[in-house]
């Protein structure tokens, strides 16, 4: 070997061990982002009064969380309380959920109303109204409520609208509770049920499977986003609700999680990252994600969210389903 060819041995081996040192440092990055991956679970429209009657008086959901040791958010609608004529009844299954350590309380309006869709004063009154009985149960559980989050998660039709209503939920000490990742799990509990009535009894597990599919899609997609948008992984916070889908796939998905190293987290806990102080770019009503919302490019946050993951059969399915309900 001459020593022009042991020059350039020497750079290519100079080249190789920076290349190496690369990959390792990116496999690091990588690791340490795993490490990293939390999530905080947070159940809306609680409590089904429908699902309770029907499971001959015990919320299944709870009982399966009860088992779980993580902590779970839930957001109240006490005009649900209503919905049938076993009022007092519905009133202990709310104070059974208020009453676990593990669960955070959250009002989440009385009635449900769309706040873009309606008045200050109307939707203020439904807050207030949503907390009469919440905040007495949560005091005796040696609970503060301090958590709202918004029907549909709409939070005002502009700017003008969000901010008044903000103004709003602080004076009367609420926190507004955002969202990052949720996966229709309202449209797959209606085909899941279907199929159940029906008797289809292997449907049933492809629909309750196909959701916990795209969920695990849903958090890497937002994963890679938060990451892109923020620099840094995000605690996320998963939505979704007290329906007969998540009584039997909610703790499949969640075991899937921890089997991805998710840590599960309290909503005070997810809360603390920095993250949910960035500004919010967007002033519509819509109710998306709120890693879409820290975007402030228009066409990049466009090209995000069409980049989201969906089950377009499932989505169909709910379509047609709702047009023959009509
Ligand atoms: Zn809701």
């Amino acid at each position: 070997m001459d020593d022009r060819t042991a020059g350039a041995g020497t750079r290519s081996g100079q080249g190789m061990r920076r290349h190496i040192l690369a990959a390792l440092a990116c496999i690091c990055a990588l690791y340490a982002h795993a490490q990293e991956r939390s999530v905080s679970i947070t159940i809306d429209d609680v409590p089904n009064v429908h699902l309770y009657v029907a499971d001959g008086n015990v919320s299944r959901l709870l009982k399966k969380l009860d088992s779980m040791s993580l902590p779970v958010a839930i957001f109240i609608n006490e005009g649900h309380l209503k919905q049938n004529k076993s009022f007092e009844q519905n009133k202990k299954l709310l104070e059974s959920w208020i009453s676990k350590p593990y669960v955070t309380v959250g009002n989440h309006s009385y009635s449900h109303e769309n706040y873009g869709e309606t008045s200050f004063e109307a939707f203020s009154e439904d807050v207030l109204k949503g907390e009469e009985l919440t905040r007495k149960m949560a005091e005796n559980a040696g609970k503060k409520l301090e958590y709202f989050r918004f029907p549909f998660n709409g939070m005002g039709k502009d700017s003008a609208e969000q901010a008044r209503m903000h103004a709003f939920l602080t004076e009367h000490h609420y926190i507004s509770t955002p969202f990052t990742v949720e996966s229709e799990d309202w449209l797959f509990t209606q085909l899941y049920e279907k199929a159940l009535k029906e008797g289809k009894v292997e449907e049933a597990k492809a629909i309750g499977n196909r959701y916990v599919d795209l969920s695990l899609k849903l958090f890497d997609h937002f994963d890679k986003i938060a990451l892109k948008v923020t620099g840094k992984p995000v605690k996320q916070i998963y939505l979704c609700h007290d329906n007969r889908l998540n009584t039997d796939y909610l703790p499949v998905l969640i075991k899937k999680l921890k089997e991805k190293q998710y840590r599960m987290i309290s909503l005070t806990e997810a809360l603390s990252d920095d993250a949910y102080r960035l500004p919010l770019h967007y002033n519509g009503n819509w109710g998306f994600s709120w890693i879409y919302r820290w975007v402030k490019d228009v066409g990049e946050r466009r090209s995000f969210m069409q980049s989201e993951p969906s089950d377009k059969e499932a989505q169909q399915a709910y379509e047609t389903l709702t047009k023959n309900k009509k």
